[in-house]
């Protein structure tokens, strides 16, 4: 079965959240883990937690992949940035320890200019810093569209990333991994919409797909290469739409894919909770 679910609002909390999921069909989801706008997270309910447990068991859901917050910028140019973001990030991930397995998720960051290299040497260092030996989340770099200075454009680039955390801590190798957004990776000039296969492999070859643990699935309002990040609804986009040049069959080949259905699906589309319910039900009756 199908591990599939969307973004909700932790709002109302993290039972609250499971339920919500619950009720549009889902059996995993993403979240912001505070205000996407930066700002002071909630104060943590273990009760409430507890709940949430207790419920993601009873009804047999994936992995969540929790959301860092677009504010963070772990390669910005200025250094009281960089020191929010490392000490937002620590913070998140103490946080997730009493959530323990899942996932978390963030943007690699955007260079400003600094050039690419010292991006990753800044997201490598900042990551060092706000991961630690046995920790019970896995840390996972999104693949970007590739907008502005945007770092994470191409699998080269996270696989630099990873590899520099490697050498410098090795223990922390295992708890790093890679979420694949469709809409970014189509942006960022990777053709999913005639060779799938293809760009799979390649990411194989390049980072390997051992890392690859969650995929954000997203239709695209611009057509491959175009650095736009814009989400569109399921089949409403480049991806899905066969009036755009893609289809039915370039979303089935997604969530039917040996590398990637087995994996959490979150989709991130412009949608209230009932036009989740509706593409959930749609991608589920795709993978049968
Ligand atoms: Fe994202
Ligand atoms: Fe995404
Ligand atoms: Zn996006």
């Amino acid at each position: 079965m199908l591990t599939i679910g969307c973004h909700v609002s932790i709002a109302k909390g993290y039972a609250a959240m499971g339920r919500t999921a619950c009720s549009i069909g889902a059996n995993t989801f993403a979240f912001f883990t505070r205000n996407p706008r930066g700002g002071n997270a909630r104060s943590l309910d273990e009760n409430d937690i507890a709940a949430l447990r207790s419920l993601l068991a009873e009804h047999g859901f994936g992995r969540l992949v929790a959301h860092a917050p677009y504010t963070y910028n772990l390669c910005s140019a200025k250094e009281d940035a960089r020191a929010f973001a490392i000490a937002s990030m620590r913070e998140d991930l103490e946080r997730m320890e009493f959530l323990p397995g899942q996932y978390y998720n963030f943007h690699p960051g955007s260079h400003v200019g600094q050039g690419s290299e010292r991006g990753v040497e800044l997201i490598a260092a900042g990551l060092c810093q706000v991961m630690h030996e046995g920790m019970a989340t896995r840390v996972l770099l999104e693949t970007m569209a590739g907008k502005g200075t945007e770092m994470g454009r191409s699998f080269e680039e996270l696989a630099k990333i990873i590899a520099l955390v490697e050498q410098k801590r090795p223990e922390l190798s295992g708890a790093l991994g890679v979420c694949l957004d469709t809409c970014h990776v189509s942006d960022a000039g990777y053709d999913i919409i005639h060779d799938l296969d293809g760009v799979l492999a390649h990411f194989d070859e390049v980072i390997g797909l051992e890392r690859l643990c969650a995929v954000h699935l997203n239709d695209s309002k611009n057509p491959c290469g175009a650095h736009k990040d814009r989400h569109a609804c399921i089949g409403e986009g480049y991806l899905g739409s066969a009036a755009l040049g893609g289809g039915e069959d370039v979303l089935r080949a997604i969530v039917t894919h040996p590398a990637l259905k087995d994996l959490p699906f979150i989709l991130e589309t412009p949608n209230e909770l009932d036009g989740y319910a509706r593409e959930i039900a749609y991608l589920r009756g795709l993978a049968e």
